[in-house]
């Protein structure tokens, strides 16, 4: 390969370079809106008059852009948010190469907002826009990060509630830093938060932890978890089950230190097991029968072993998946409204 230009390649004259414009002053700020979506059809038209019509007010000192990551949708989707950015609305399309999940969809669009704070929302409008007048409100104020809260859930099936908050708990007990109980997703970040998440490389990812484990300022805002206004949850019971599991060995190493204190606890039980059937072989002399005694104490600890090698392998998988240093999502195409 040769890096001489070819003989009928024009280079651009440095004259023909547009001049700059001068920024015009005083800059409105740039807020994100960071939205991942995965066949989501239905719900793209609901998400874009809403939202345009909640934030509207706020034009003269906030200009939005929408960044929708597009993660992997088989459906009509990109056309259905094609259709908005002709008319106008300032939206960074970023299509990823098929479907890498909602968290690596959320690194995705982070990744490419242009924000002074960017705010991670579902496309379905489960995280209510009115929430966002009042988030910037108390980032101006100072706060890097806004967390909103749901304080309504009714609208969450019991079952969905129940194990979310079953889950929230176990998570706190072993995770080193806890996370705030029914914050989503949905909340604003500062630019400097934004650029220190970009850093993060980890695959085993969980926002919620990841969002919350860097610190900083954080302001509340309270809201209603209303249902879904289009289409279906795309999680199954099996997908959310993994992703818990991912949260909690990728927020915590208590699962692996565990084992020494049952390991501790049980050689202890074990040694006094010994000394008993040493002192009553003693006393009484040796006694054939034991089956019983014998096949529950290789059970046990045959079962004990096999889950803590199980939870060893775990943390493995996850190493593996680490060093093999993949990238966490890949971009097929960027499409921007024109004008933007
Ligand atoms: N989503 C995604 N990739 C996935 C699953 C979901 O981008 O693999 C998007 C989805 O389109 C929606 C958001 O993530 O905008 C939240 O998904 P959903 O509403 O299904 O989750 P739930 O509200 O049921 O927790
Ligand atoms: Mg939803």
């Amino acid at each position: 390969m040769t890096t001489a230009s070819k003989p009928g390649a024009k280079r651009r004259p440095a004259a023909s370079k547009p001049a700059r414009k001068p920024p015009a002053a005083p800059a409105r700020r740039l807020v994100s809106l960071v939205v991942p979506v995965l066949n989501e059809q239905d719900a793209i038209d609901a998400f874009f008059e809403r939202v345009g019509a909640v934030l509207a007010p706020l034009a003269s000192e906030i200009l939005f852009e929408y960044v929708l990551v597009d993660d992997g949708s088989t459906d009509a989707t990109v056309p259905a948010i094609r259709r908005w950015m002709a008319k106008g609305v300032p939206i960074r399309l970023v299509v990823l190469s098929r479907n890498f999940g909602k968290e690596a969809a959320l690194a995705a669009g982070l990744k490419h907002a242009l924000g002074t704070a960017a705010i991670p929302m579902d496309v379905d409008l489960q995280d209510p826009p009115e929430a966002v007048p009042e988030m910037i409100a108390k980032w101006r104020a100072g706060a890097m990060v806004v967390n909103a809260r749901r304080v309504d859930r009714s609208e969450d099936s019991r079952a969905k509630r129940l194990s979310s908050a079953a889950y929230y708990r176990v998570f706190n007990l072993l995770a080193e830093y806890p996370i705030p109980e029914n914050v989503g997703d949905f909340r604003l970040i500062d630019r400097q938060v934004i650029d220190i998440l970009n850093r993060f490389t980890e695959r085993s990812r969980f926002n919620k932890d990841l969002f919350n484990w860097v610190g900083f300022d954080t302001a509340e805002v309270a809201l209603e978890r209303p249902a879904r206004a289009a289409g279906r949850s795309k999680w199954s019971f099996w997908k959310l089950w993994k992703f818990g599991l991912d949260g909690i060995f990728a927020a915590s190493t208590l699962p692996l230190r565990i084992w020494s204190y049952i390991g501790a606890a049980v050689a202890a039980l074990g040694f006094l097991y010994a000394l008993y059937i040493f002192v009553t072989t003693l006393a009484f002399g040796a006694e054939t029968p034991g089956y019983a005694s014998t096949a529950i104490l290789i059970l046990f600890f045959g079962g004990l072993n096999m889950l803590s090698v199980g939870i060893l392998g775990e943390y493995i998988g996850r190493i593996y998946r680490e060093v093999q240093d993949r990238p966490l999502f890949l971009v097929r195409d960027v499409e921007e409204t024109r004008g933007n």
